[in-house]
C-alpha cells in the first residue's frame, strides 16, 4: 500500500472554542507528527471530541489556526480537507454490503471499477473480514462493522484518519483485539491518526503519544511512558491511574520528610511525593537504600494477575499497592505490620 507519502502533519496554533458564554478549549497548541498516532485523552466533557470537530473541519474555531502540512486549512470545508473518519455507532449504509460500503468513496472519487475492485478487496484483507464482503452491515458483530468502517475510512488513503470513541461499545476482549489491529493497520498504512478516548489504559497501549486534556485545556503532550511516569501534575498523575500520595511534613537536603522518616527522592518541587502502587514492595523490614514507611496492611483485593493491598502507615495515610499475586505470602492477613518500601527514584514531587 502506498499509504506513507500520503500522511499529513497538522498544526493547532492556539485553537480556543466558546460555545455562548462556556469555554470548552482554551489556547490548543500542538503539532501532530506525520504518521504519528496521537490520542486526544481526558474526562467527560473535557473538550476532546470539540477538538476533533474542529479538526475534521465540522465545527469552526473561534479563534486560532489549524495548518495541515504548513498550509492554512482553518476555513476550509471538511470535504475539502477529506479526512478519513470513524466514529461511534458506525453510520455504515444498511443497505449496501461490505464490499459496496468500503467502495462507496472511491465511486466518490471517480475510480475505475477494476481500481475499486482492487482497493475492497485489499481493504477487505487488511481488517480481517475476508468471506464477509458480501453480507449487510446488520449480518456482521459490532467488532466487524467497526472494521468496515475503518476498511471504508481508510480506502481512499486520507492524509489524516480521525477516530472517535470507536471501541466504546465492545465488550472487554474485543476491545483487545480491536486495538492490536489497530497497531497492525496504522504500522501498514503509515496514515496520521487521531484518536479520541477517554479509557486511559487505551491510550497507553495505542499511541506514539498522548494529549491530556481537562477542562478544555491541554495539560500534557508526550508519549505513554513518559506521561505515566512523569506526569506534568497532580490531575495527569491521577487521571492516568491509581497514584499514592503524601504530603511532605519538611525538607532536607535531597530528602523530604514525611512521618517522620528521611526519603530520598530524585529531584523536583512539590508538597506532594507520589509513587504508583505497582512501585511499591512489602517487606518486614525497611529495605537497606530504599524508602519506606511502616504500615499495617488493611485488605486484599484479587485481581488475578495482581492483588491489590490496602493499608495504613503509622502516620494515619492510606495506601494502594499492587503486586504479582504469587509474589504475596499467602500467610499475610488483615492486621499485619509491614513495611511499604520503594526505590527512590519511582517517587516523585508534585
Ligand atoms: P465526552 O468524552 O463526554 O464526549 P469530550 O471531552 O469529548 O467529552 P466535548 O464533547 O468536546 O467533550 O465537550 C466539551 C464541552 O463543550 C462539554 O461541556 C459540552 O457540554 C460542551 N459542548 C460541546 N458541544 C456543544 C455545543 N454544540 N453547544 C454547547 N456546548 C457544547
Amino acid at each position: 500500500m502506498a499509504g506513507h507519502q500520503a500522511a499529513a502533519e497538522i498544526t493547532a496554533q492556539q485553537i480556543g472554542k466558546v460555545f455562548g458564554r462556556f469555554t470548552a478549549l482554551e489556547d490548543i497548541s500542538l503539532t501532530i507528527g506525520r504518521g504519528e498516532f496521537l490520542t486526544l485523552l481526558g474526562p467527560s466533557g473535557s473538550g476532546k471530541t470539540t477538538f476533533l470537530m474542529i479538526l475534521a473541519g465540522f465545527e469552526p474555531a473561534t479563534s486560532g489556526k489549524l495548518l495541515l502540512d504548513g498550509r492554512d486549512i482553518t476555513d476550509m470545508p471538511p470535504e475539502q480537507r477529506a479526512f478519513g473518519m470513524v466514529f461511534q455507532g458506525y453510520a455504515l449504509f444498511p443497505h449496501m454490503s461490505v464490499a459496496d460500503n468500503i467502495a462507496f468513496p472511491l465511486k466518490v472519487q471517480g475510480r475505475s471499477a477494476a481500481q475499486i475492485r482492487a482497493r475492497v478487496d485489499e481493504m477487505v484483507q487488511m481488517v480481517g473480514l475476508t468471506g464477509h464482503a458480501d453480507k449487510r452491515p446488520s449480518g456482521l458483530s459490532g467488532g466487524q462493522q467497526q472494521r468496515v468502517a475503518l476498511a471504508r475510512a481508510l480506502a481512499y488513503e486520507p492524509p489524516v484518519l480521525l477516530l472517535d470513541e470507536p471501541f466504546s461499545a465492545l465488550d472487554k476482549n474485543l476491545r483487545g483485539q480491536m486495538q492490536e489491529e489497530m497497531r497492525r493497520i496504522h504500522r501498514q498504512t503509515g496514515t496520521t491518526f487521531v484518536f479520541v478516548t477517554h479509557d486511559q489504559e487505551e491510550a497507553l497501549a495505542l499511541s506514539t503519544r498522548i494529549a491530556i486534556f481537562e477542562k478544555g485545556k491541554l495539560q500534557q503532550l508526550a508519549p505513554p511512558r513518559e506521561v505515566y511516569e512523569q506526569p506534568a501534575n497532580r490531575f495527569v498523575a491521577e487521571f492516568l491511574g491509581d497514584i499514592n500520595i503524601l504530603p511532605v511534613a519538611g525538607r532536607d537536603g535531597g530528602a523530604v520528610m514525611i512521618e517522620g522518616e528521611r526519603l530520598g527522592v530524585p529531584g523536583g518541587a512539590g508538597e506532594n511525593l507520589a509513587i504508583r502502587p505497582e512501585h511499591m514492595h512489602l517487606s518486614t523490614e525497611k529495605t537497606a537504600g530504599a524508602n519506606g514507611l511502616p504500615a499495617v496492611v488493611q485488605d486484599f483485593t484479587y485481581l488475578g494477575a495482581e492483588t491489590r493491598v490496602a493499608l495504613q502507615t503509622a502516620g494515619g495515610n492510606g495506601l494502594i499497592l499492587t503486586r504479582p499475586t504469587d509474589e504475596l505470602p499467602t500467610t499475610l492477613r488483615p492486621g499485619a505490620q509491614v513495611w511499604v518500601c520503594w526505590p527512590q527514584d519511582r517517587g516523585f514531587l508534585l
